[in-house]
């Protein structure tokens, strides 16, 4: 039987309360994991079916954020509904220089307890059967130790029965107790890794990399076969069987918003990746997405503003 490539997008989805004043607040739902499941699903057509992975409640906040994750052509089978339990909440405000700054509500979310009890042994026994897993170091980060074991556990039998895992390390300080257990968790989902989308600036931050190259280095060592290092306007750092290259970004005339830049970029690349493209030609797909999506305001822009598929050869 030969039905759509099946991916699975894992990981927290929380409300968006967007300051418009002091006191007017604008609702959305937003989430790394999420952004690029729904990148993924705008790009993917009919050969390649995604679903989101996390855990609701059964509030009309959890329906709301159900109904708009399947608004965006991504499953929501697998999302749990946990009586009692609420999603995460942030907020953005914007000063008076124009600089944002984000707080959050997320530590008793329900997205944290997805692998929890008998639910979460079903939820990982579904997951062992999809193609593709793709996580984030945000996913790791929310979850307890007990469950995290259950995720690697999971990433390690479904790779061993032919499953390949991309995995974005997205290093957030904000949500691990210190450096040491954000170091050793994102070194083993490593181990446990097919493609490596890190973000430069964040590699530096928690391993100290002097350079993209460095990041390639630590990450080829680790056994990662292939490595793709965004670092913002500079040229994306790519490692594959095809060798080692730089693919350079096209400029952006005018920044807007930078939000999920890099989710946007992996959900290019992987879509391109999975149809058969080669990784520098997958490269270029995600800089001409990421670069899109940063000419425009919100994390998932209007799908009128996505780019036109690029004609081959051009
Ligand atoms: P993240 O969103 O994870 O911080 P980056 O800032 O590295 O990731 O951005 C991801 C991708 O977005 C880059 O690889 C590049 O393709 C594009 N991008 C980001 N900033 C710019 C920019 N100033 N000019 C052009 N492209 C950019």
């Amino acid at each position: 039987m030969t039905g759509p490539t099946r991916i699975a997008s894992i990981g927290e989805c929380m409300i968006e309360l967007r300051h418009l004043s002091e006191a007017r607040l604008d609702l959305a739902f937003g989430g790394d994991t999420f952004n690029t499941a729904a990148y993924l699903a705008r790009l993917a057509g009919d050969t390649l079916a995604v679903d989101y992975v996390t855990a609701l409640g059964d509030d009309p906040y959890s329906a709301a954020m159900r109904a708009a994750i399947a608004a965006e052509g991504v499953g929501t089978g697998l999302i749990a509904a946990l009586p009692g339990r609420l999603p995460g909440l942030y907020s953005i405000r914007v000063d008076a220089r124009g600089e944002r700054s984000f707080h959050y509500w997320r530590r008793e979310a329900a997205a944290r307890a997805m692998f929890d009890g008998e639910a979460g042994e079903r939820l990982v026994a579904a997951l062992s059967t999809y193609h593709w897993l793709y996580v984030s170091g945000i996913t790791l980060s929310i979850l307890e130790p007990a469950a995290r074991e259950r995720l690697f556990a999971l990433l390690g039998t479904a790779r061993a029965r032919g499953t390949r895992v991309a995995f974005d390390t997205n290093f957030r300080p904000r949500g691990w107790p210190d450096r040491d257990v954000a170091r050793a968790t994102m070194t083993r989902a490593l181990g446990l890794t097919d493609i490596a989308l890190p973000t430069f600036p964040d590699e530096a931050a928690l391993f100290g990399d002097a350079d993209p190259d460095a990041t390639v280095a630590r990450m080829a060592a680790l056994g990662v076969p292939e490595i793709v290092v965004k670092n913002g306007p500079d040229p994306v750092r790519l490692r594959s069987a095809a060798g080692d290259e730089n693919v350079a970004c096209p400029p952006v005339a005018e920044i807007v918003d930078t939000t999920a830049a890099g989710d946007a970029f992996n959900a290019a690349y992987l879509a391109a990746r999975i149809g058969g493209a080669a990784p520098r030609e997958a490269a270029r797909a995600g800089a001409r997405l990421a670069g899109t999506v940063i000419g425009h305001r919100g994390a998932v822009i209007p799908r009128a503003a996505m780019p036109a598929p690029e004609t081959p050869g051009c």
